[in-house]
């Protein structure tokens, strides 16, 4: 990572307007920075060009208005209108950005888990039945967690965890309902296995599923001293490799799990204490997002057969878990990318029951339960990250029109160095594109040069800037009819757009998108009867180079803007991340003290339209310190003393040091964005 703090920045509020603005002749694309919003734009078409279809999966759409909308139940008609929502956060004092979770999405997902394996159970009249564990991991938030047992109990879906914090956390939340199958991943030493021990006394359904031979032997030994008959579960060091970015799930080289052979060794060892019965469980974890089926099936053959051997061993085998790593078409493709996935939740479900049900009764073994621990499927729709826009970073702000670089060449004022300048934007034509672009460089080059030498002065320089620049626009508007685009071309697009500041930390709430160049649907929940005109990066609030995203999904490929609307005085812009619900905020760190953002769950309302079920306020500024052990009562002491200080000193007035001090109180009980 690379610190950097310098961006230009125009304040919202002062943005240039751009509707209509073409400073620089006319030209044909709509795909040029700067260009006119076409008059006959519609949601329909905004509908497309961000692809909501697609990715969205009927869960969002665009109102008449042009704002956009969550279907929370299409068939009685129930829909929230995202900027309405943002609007009334905004009245009630909770300010972007905000995680919006909507219960109702991850119901919804829930129920279409369920359907899809209960009708890949009736197809195929497999004998075992289906139940799905949610992990933790995946979004550990309190609130979250709550929905997902409470929805999860009319299809009696339970909980994996894979540590022992997890495992605390969700011992209590089932209280009311210990029938609920919980499984109980990752490494284990005694005092994890004592908690396991725990909670089988007090009736849950756990299984405990051994990563390594130790500990079975501590599972065996803790069963004697508590008088606990334990569910055992073996993890399966996978031979089948998968693919894309989670590939070291599996193999030889996989993290976790136990080879043939070391499965052997724990059978053996269960036989001699005669437990063999207590293994109920086989599972394996091919990977998260994985996108291709084809991978997918091989890995489950090859967990079946290894299910039928263990059974036909005299193993107490009832229950088969393939993990988790349903995967989410991030970009709406449909296709094998690392973000995507080239097969839908019906041909998944139909592919696991199919290959199991196949491997026994080949082998005359007992259909078992199927257990599925998909986490990003089943949570990351549900959740919406909201940021508005600070300001923008316009190149073309500085644009000069072709009669304003005739006048400075005629003038007769600039050195021949800045003249070339001018003389190559004049000569830009739709036959010399790529001519014209590199006699600008050129001249740009060498007018740095002379600058740095002291030939040049200030003002000239950015004459130079500004002309280049100029000559950049025009060329690139020009270029849009050209197929194929030159490559060079095709980069200037990045280069010539805009940079949108947006109040948020990348590392907080989209660490995927910096660690692994992840791709998430990022759009404008409002003014989608207009056309977006102007494309942009974004940047984010964090001192960081690394702080952006410049990865942006398209239909082929990975887009490098996103078409932005124009930023309007005194009217907030606000930008959607969608499919946010797994892996991002919980995993997020507190990079420049930024910390968690605020979260509300948003519910239908007859008359209303919605309301707020729930609000968890992000962290104040006094939190994320105290995490790094400041103290803030103890920071107010030493700034109270350090104004008394001054006020002895005249530096300041008392009332100042009033004023001061409490703007410095009330800053650490604020929140960490931008206000
Ligand atoms: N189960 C195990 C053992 C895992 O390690 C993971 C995550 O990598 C999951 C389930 C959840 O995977 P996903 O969220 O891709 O479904």
């Amino acid at each position: 990572m690379t610190m950097e703090s310098e961006t230009e920045v125009v304040e919202a509020s002062d943005a240039i307007p751009r509707t209509g603005d073409d400073t620089l002749g006319d030209g044909p694309g709509r795909r040029v920075t700067v260009s006119s919003p076409s008059e006959t734009w519609s949601i329909k078409d905004s509908a497309e060009l961000y692809r909501i279809d697609e990715w969205g999966m009927g869960f969002f759409s665009i109102s008449d208005d042009g704002h956009l909308v969550v279907e929370l139940d299409t068939e009685k008609g129930h829909s929230v209108d995202l900027y309405e929502v943002m609007c009334g956060l905004d009245d009630r004092g909770i300010s972007a950005p905000v995680s919006v979770g909507f219960p109702d999405l991850l119901k919804a997902k829930m129920q279409e888990m369920a359907a899809a394996f209960a009708a890949a159970i009736d197809e195929n009249s497999y004998r075992g039945e289906y139940t799905a564990v949610y992990p933790i991991k995946v979004n550990q938030h309190r609130a979250l967690v709550r929905q997902v047992e409470h929805l999860g109990r009319r299809h009696g879906f339970g909980l994996e965890v894979g540590s022992k914090p997890e495992l605390l956390a969700v011992m209590a939340l089932t209280v009311d309902h210990p029938e609920r199958l919980i499984i109980c991943n990752g490494f284990k030493e005694q005092r994890y296995v004592d908690h396991i021990m725990l909670a089988t006394k007090l009736g849950r359904h756990v299984v405990a599923v051994v990563e390594n031979f130790s500990e079975v032997e501590l599972l065996v030994k803790a069963s004697r001293a508590f008088s606990v008959r334990p569910r055992i579960g073996v993890r399966l060091k996978l031979d089948a490799v998968t693919t894309g970015r989670w590939q070291g799930s599996t193999g030889d080289k996989a993290k976790f799990g136990l080879t043939i052979p070391g499965l052997l060794d724990v059978v053996d060892y269960l036989r001699s204490e005669g437990m063999l019965e207590c293994l109920e469980l086989l599972h394996c974890h091919m990977g998260s997002q994985l996108s291709d089926i084809q991978v997918i099936n091989t890995g489950l053959q090859e967990l079946a057969r290894v299910y039928v051997g263990l059974a036909g061993m005299g193993a107490g085998l009832c229950l088969i878990d393939v993990g988790g790593g349903l995967g989410v078409d991030y970009d709406g493709s449909q296709t094998n990318w690392d973000f995507s996935t080239n097969y839908s939740l019906q041909e998944y479900a139909a592919t696991v029951v199919y290959r199991i049900m196949s491997v026994c009764d080949e082998a005359g073994v007992a259909h078992p339960t199927i257990v599925t621990e998909a986490g990003r499927a089943m949570v990351s729709h549900h959740s919406v990250l909201v940021t508005n826009v600070l300001g923008a970073s316009q190149i073309d702000r500085h644009a000069l029109t072709d009669e304003e670089a005739a006048a400075e060449l005629a003038s007769g004022n600039h050195p021949p160095i800045v003249r070339e300048g001018f003389e190559a934007l004049l000569a830009v034509g739709p036959d010399r594109l790529l001519e014209s672009y590199h006699d600008a460089l050129q001249a740009r080059q060498e007018a740095l040069t002379r600058f740095s030498v002291g030939l040049l002065d200030l003002e000239q320089r950015g004459l130079v800037d500004r002309v280049f620049w100029s000559t950049c626009l025009k060329v690139s508007r020009l270029a849009q009819t050209l197929d194929p685009l030159p490559e060079e071309l095709t980069e200037l697009e990045q280069k010539l757009s805009d940079t949108y500041v947006c109040n948020l930390s990348v590392f907080q709430s989209l660490p995927d998108s910096w660690a692994i160049d992840q791709v998430f649907p990022i759009m404008p929940l409002h003014r989608l009867d207009e056309e977006p005109a102007r494309r942009a990066t974004i940047a984010d609030i964090t001192c960081d180079s690394d702080g952006k995203i410049d990865r942006f999904i398209q239909l082929e490929d990975v887009a490098t803007v996103l078409p932005v609307h124009d930023l309007r005085d005194h009217e907030p812009y606000y930008l959607a991340i969608f499919l946010v619900g797994a892996y991002q905020e919980t995993l997020g760190d507190l990079h420049n003290l930024f910390g968690d953002t605020n979260l509300v769950h948003i519910r239908f309302d007859e008359e209303e339209g919605w309301y707020v079920d729930e609000v968890v306020e992000g962290d104040t500024v006094g939190e994320v310190l105290g995490y790094l052990q400041y103290d803030s009562r103890g920071l107010f002491q030493a700034i109270r003393r350090d104004c008394e200080r001054s006020v002895r000193a005249k530096r300041l007035t008392a009332a100042e040091s009033r004023a001061l001090l409490a703007a410095y109180d009330s800053g650490l009980t604020g929140y960490t964005y931008l206000e």
